[in-house]
């Protein structure tokens, strides 16, 4: 039975290297496993941490997709495998407050052998709760519940001083003895338990994708890289800002095919035609 489950795994019986400090490799071993027949295995030296934290203490100099690539090269490098693994998280700030903010997830996968980059992006909405300087320790418990800790852990600036991932209560207050203290959430993997659900889905999807042959040329892979725009208005046959089509593409070869999306008319009120 297996044997036919995995029939068409590009990657059966292979070991696939994450890099990762972060225990990242439980949210893609199942997915991995069910999907490919392949091992998921975390690297020990790589300090992933050097490509930029979301603490600040380190500048983030590269883009995602590149320092994605980056770590999960050297992730295969490390276990002397021609596969990688790594992903690398982003969030929009800009809002403030408690509500939500945007969050995107990107995975990259490399395979060394085929010469191939298959990056795949979840964009979801994330509750991260801003920054907050505390002076006592009913502000900073107040904080805590409000973040959900200990589930969550948390980050704490203090005497020009980052503590990171405290997930005791008695920790934290003892920072309180320098005087007002900066708390915020640790978004780091172990530390976020939204995160963690989010990076189990990415670990469906990028598994799924690489049981997806590209059609020209057979590389795995073959996925969205792009949208196409331009759905036409329901009421008028504008065309508006919509997406009518996905664009999946290879990671080898130019082919590209559009994917028309289920919805074949917008909705009115995104109109400009109809909304002057
Ligand atoms: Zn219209
Ligand atoms: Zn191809």
């Amino acid at each position: 039975m297996a044997a036919a489950r995995f029939a068409n795994s590009p990657y059966a019986g292979t070991t696939v290297a994450i890099g990762t400090l972060h225990g990242k490799e439980s949210a893609f071993a199942p997915a991995f496993r069910r999907w490919l027949d392949a091992e998921v295995r975390p690297t020990v030296d790589l300090d992933t941490d050097a490509l930029g934290t979301f603490t600040g203490d380190v500048p983030r100099a590269l883009r995602p997709t590149d320092a994605a690539a980056a770590k999960a090269i050297a992730a295969a490098a490390e276990l002397g495998t021609p596969l990688g693994l790594a992903t690398e998280a982003s969030y929009a700030m800009a809002f403030g407050g408690f509500g939500p903010v945007a969050h995107e997830e990107l995975a990259m996968f490399v395979d060394l052998d085929r010469g191939i980059r298959v990056p795949h992006p979840i964009r979801s909405y994330a509750r991260v709760a801003p920054a907050q300087v505390v002076a006592d320790a009913d502000e900073a418990r107040r904080y805590l519940a409000r973040v959900r800790f200990p589930h969550q852990g948390v980050v704490v600036r203090a005497e020009g001083r980052i503590h990171k991932g405290l997930q005791r209560e008695e920790d934290v207050l003892a920072l309180l003895r320098h005087g007002p203290m900066g708390l915020e959430p640790d978004l780091r993997a172990h530390m976020n338990p939204e995160r963690r659900r989010t990076l189990r889905r990415l670990g469906w999807v990028m598994a799924a994708r690489l049981r997806t042959p590209c059609p020209a040329c057979e590389t795995p892979g073959f996925g969205p890289v792009d949208v196409v725009r331009g759905l036409r208005c329901a009421a008028c046959g504008a065309r508006t800002s919509r997406v009518r089509a996905d664009v999946d593409s290879c990671a080898a070869c130019p082919e590209r095919r559009e994917r028309p999306r289920a919805v074949t008319s917008a909705d009115p009120a995104s109109c400009e035609v109809c909304n002057p």
